[in-house]
């Protein structure tokens, strides 16, 4: 594999790296990577997902880190592999979760505000208060906490944020932490009552944990 790495790095940057390379897999979830860099290392550490896929890919993927690492702006065919790849992941992800309230939920929202075009992800129920919806690219799933069952609005509010996650979050180059960018706010906004709602949520969450203490 040291072969691959030192092949991906020549790619990108047109020259050798005086540092020798490494790739680790295990650990991480889904379909994380990353590098770090020593005085005389490149390593890289990959989720074990990433074994499977062909070397390829992971060739985009070792060039994309390096590309950042550098903060180098290139662009190779294997990058572009590895964004499609990525892109194709909540797609090709097995859908095996589902729940006939929060499928209701996914339903409503998918026709007001996607025009029905949107996938319908893995839909599971989550348990906590502190995160009332999360969204998962790798797996394409969407949880909603329990706590939201008895709300359908504050849930298809919940519901929308969630699956702008989906519509959202896999720009090409785009770093992993711009969670909420202003296209993602303006679309939030687009919710009727959105200011309210939140203030609704809020107030649930207060009275949720209320409870929890007064038990
Ligand atoms: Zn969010």
């Amino acid at each position: 594999m040291s072969m691959k790495l030192e092949d991906a790095f020549v790619e990108l940057f047109g020259k050798n790296s005086s540092r020798d390379f490494s790739v680790t897999y295990g650990r991480l979830r889904g379909y994380n990577a990353r590098v770090r860099m020593t005085p005389l290392t490149i390593d890289f550490q990959c989720s074990k997902a990433w074994r499977g896929v062909s070397p390829e890919i992971q060739k985009g993927l070792f060039q994309v880190l390096l590309s950042r690492l550098f903060k180098h702006p290139g662009k190779t065919l294997h990058m572009d592999l590895y964004h499609n790849f990525i892109r194709s992941l909540p797609r090709v992800a097995p859908k095996t979760h589902n729940h006939p309230v929060l499928e209701g939920s996914f339903q409503r929202v998918n026709a007001a505000f996607f025009a029905g075009l949107m996938d319908q992800p893995n839909l599971r129920l989550g348990k906590g208060i502190n995160r009332l919806g999360t969204y998962e690219y790798a797996t394409d799933t969407l949880k909603i906490s329990g706590i939201l069952l008895e709300h359908p609005e504050l849930m298809d509010y919940v519901m929308y944020h969630e699956l702008l996650h989906k519509k959202h979050q896999y720009k090409a180059g785009a770093r992993r932490h711009t969670h909420h960018s202003a296209a993602f706010r303006t679309d939030e906004a687009r919710f009727p009552r959105a200011a309210e709602l939140e203030k609704e949520l809020e107030r649930l969450v207060r009275q949720e944990k209320s409870l929890l203490s007064w038990w």
